[in-house]
């Protein structure tokens, strides 16, 4: 309600923000979260929730009238094609020289994202938090979050023979032949319910190419995990639809939020002002940071340091795709959940997905998304005249990803006589070097904030999400995001409250 006030206010829903809401409420503590995306949880007029890859609609791309396909091309032709423009659930957000994916709606990334949940190697730790105690993560904080999130590993059995990771399979045969080692990967999806997509008991989702848009079954998102046991609580209430605009100091210690009500075309219908007590930034790397640089250099927190917006990466993703041999199928049917990466971090820089292209054909593609040692960090900054937060990121400095992705495929090319693709992602474009689905940093632990994440200068305030990482996780990120959050609030529970 218009001039309320509450004692915890959480800006958005993703990771940072569910653990921050469930810990906060089991310690008694009513909490408020301001979510800018939809709720997600009305089916649309053909009965589903969700939208499928193959068929983009108006519930698809946040705020677009034309999609905006990771691969934008496919056996050479465009792909995109014109959308109604809505509140929908993936963003394709333009940061000048890089389009950075994200989720909007109540769950935040974990509506869209494939559910990988990989636990960093512990050797490379020190490199993604280096102020943080690795004995505490490895022991308490990361067997918390995977037990939070649900992760689990796909059946070594089953996976054998299952015609919906074929895909997997060749990618294994091809990653150990030139002597990579290939690993499992777990997953928030329920594989007992894959098994039975395979088995035609149960309505399909990860074997009908559900993802990116949205997963109408099997995947535990925050919503079924940690929003719902923190919901359940009876302390938490969320409001979607609902953006965070401002937050500047108030009387009594308290911070004044500036929120914008939105309508499903995006536009505002209302503002509204809430007081807190404590307020909590968990709108994601990208959200968080914007929200955090315009705050100070338009002075209504002044008290921020001059590392917000700072230490910002994209954690080296890039993508790939060879063509095999027509002895080499990959599968009509894949599941559009991964369950298996080659690991080349020590050796070359580089950690590579075994790919999903789940597109219905037979397409003798192997595709990766890989995670790369990339150096390259970007700032955030304040346009003043523009009234936007800008990011200086340059297409160019993903050239280290290229070639640490290279000492992979390159060397599995060589060996099995193949060549990349050219035709997924524009004319001659072997390289998905023009985005991030893993944005993080710009508020970073123990600069922007204390090493808890307490921001400076502003007691009661607090980042608790991927802003926090400094650019890299060596592997995909929500776990570490979820397990850090988990730490960071339970510290903040014990001293602050
Ligand atoms: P988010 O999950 O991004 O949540 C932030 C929330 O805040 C969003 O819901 C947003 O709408 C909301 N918000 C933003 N600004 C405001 C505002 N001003 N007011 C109110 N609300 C606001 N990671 C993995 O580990 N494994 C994977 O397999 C994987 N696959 C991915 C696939 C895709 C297509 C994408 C896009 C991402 C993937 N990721 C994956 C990345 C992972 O989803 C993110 O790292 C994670 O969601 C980040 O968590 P977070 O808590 O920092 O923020």
């Amino acid at each position: 309600e218009p001039g309320a006030h509450v004692p915890a206010l959480v800006i958005g829903t993703g990771y940072g923000g569910s653990v921050a809401a469930l810990r906060l409420a089991q310690a008694g503590v009513d909490v408020h979260m301001v979510e800018m995306g939809m709720a997600w949880d009305t089916p649309g007029s053909d009965g589903k929730i969700f939208a499928n890859t193959t068929s983009p609609d108006y519930r698809s791309y946040w705020l677009r009238t034309r999609t905006k396909q990771p691969l934008s091309n496919f056996l050479g032709f465009p792909i995109d094609k014109d959308v109604p423009r809505y509140t929908g659930i993936l963003d394709a957000e333009e940061m000048g020289g890089i389009i950075v994916y994200q989720g909007r709606g109540v769950g935040g990334g974990s509506l869209v994202n494939g559910g990988m949940a990989v636990t960093p190697r512990r050797e490379n730790f020190g490199a993604v938090l280096p102020s943080v105690n690795a004995d505490e993560m490895y022991s308490v904080y990361y067997p918390r979050a995977n037990s939070g999130l649900g992760v689990g590993t796909v059946d070594l059995t089953w996976f054998e023979t299952a015609d919906c990771y074929q895909y997997a399979r060749v990618g294994r045969k091809h990653a150990q032949r030139s002597g990579f080692p290939f690993v499992f990967v777990p997953d928030v999806y329920d594989w007992d319910y894959m098994e039975q997509e395979a088995a035609g008991t149960v309505p399909k989702s990860a074997l009908a190419g559900e993802i990116l848009y949205g997963n109408n079954y099997g995947k535990k998102s925050l919503q079924k995990t940690y929003l719902a046991r923190a919901t359940t609580t009876g302390r938490v209430s969320i409001s979607p639809l609902h953006k965070v605009t401002s937050v500047a100091p108030a009387t009594g210690g308290r911070y004044t939020v500036v929120i914008d009500r939105l309508d499903t075309g995006g536009n505002t219908t209302a503002t509204k002002t809430v007081t807190a007590d404590r307020v909590f930034f968990a709108a994601g790397s990208v959200g968080t940071s914007k929200l955090l640089v315009q705050l100070k250099a338009t002075g209504a927190l002044p008290g921020l340091n001059s590392e917000v917006g700072k230490g910002w990466g994209d954690n080296g993703n890039v993508m790939c795709g060879r063509a095999n041999h027509l002895w080499d199928p990959t599968g009509a049917v894949q599941s559009s959940i991964p369950c298996s990466g080659i690991d080349n971090w020590a050796a070359g820089g580089a950690f590579a997905e075994v790919a999903p292209l789940p597109t219905g054909i037979e397409t003798f593609a192997s595709f990766y998304l890989s995670i790369t040692k990339n150096p390259n960090r970007a700032q955030f900054s304040w346009n003043a005249s523009a009234g936007k937060a800008e990011l200086n990121w340059q297409t160019a400095w993903k050239q280290p990803s290229i070639d640490m992705a290279k000492t992979i495929f390159d060397k599995i090319n060589a060996k099995e006589g193949t060549i990349y693709r050219t035709d997924l992602f524009g004319a001659y474009k072997i390289w998905g070097d023009h985005l991030t689905y893993h944005p993080l940093g710009g508020a970073v632990l123990n600069k922007a904030t204390d090493n808890y994440g307490r921001l400076h200068g502003h007691p009661g305030l607090y980042v608790i999400d991927g802003a926090l990482i400094p650019g890299n996780t060596s592997v995909n990120p929500f776990v570490t995001i979820t397990a850090l959050a988990e730490r960071n609030i339970e510290k903040i529970i014990a001293a602050d409250l």
